[in-house]
């Protein structure tokens, strides 16, 4: 039986070199996904939905949006899965836009 493709995506991504710990990346982060933790940001990948809009927003170029492959599916288990998954996903940009149209 052939494999599925994994789901590809993008994920953003913090050069801890270049990141001050400003925070200004975890105000506009619609779903929560970035915590500051010692001083620097930590993204969680589970909570991204690649939007992009940290990137843009720090003030020192330490966000880069990278590619992100999901776990190759093999198990129907794996599938019901990735769907509660894309339920949250989208779950949470109803939410991120809800939280744009209020500003
Ligand atoms: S906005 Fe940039 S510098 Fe500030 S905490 Fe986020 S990643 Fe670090
Ligand atoms: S890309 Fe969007 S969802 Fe992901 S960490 Fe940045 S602001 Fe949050």
């Amino acid at each position: 039986m052939q494999q599925p493709s994994p789901l590809l995506t993008w994920k953003a991504s913090v050069d801890e070199n270049l990141c001050v710990g400003c925070g200004k990346c975890t105000e506009v982060c619609g779903t929560g996904a970035i915590r500051i933790i010692d001083k620097k940001a930590v993204v969680d990948f589970d909570r991204c939905i690649c939007c992009a809009i940290c990137m843009k927003t720090c003030p020192r170029g330490a966000i880069t949006m990278i590619p992100y492959s999901f776990p190759i599916l093999k198990r129907e288990e794996d599938f019901d899965e990735i769907i509660a998954q894309l339920k949250g996903i989208g779950a949470q940009l109803e939410e991120m836009e809800r939280s744009i149209e209020e500003l």
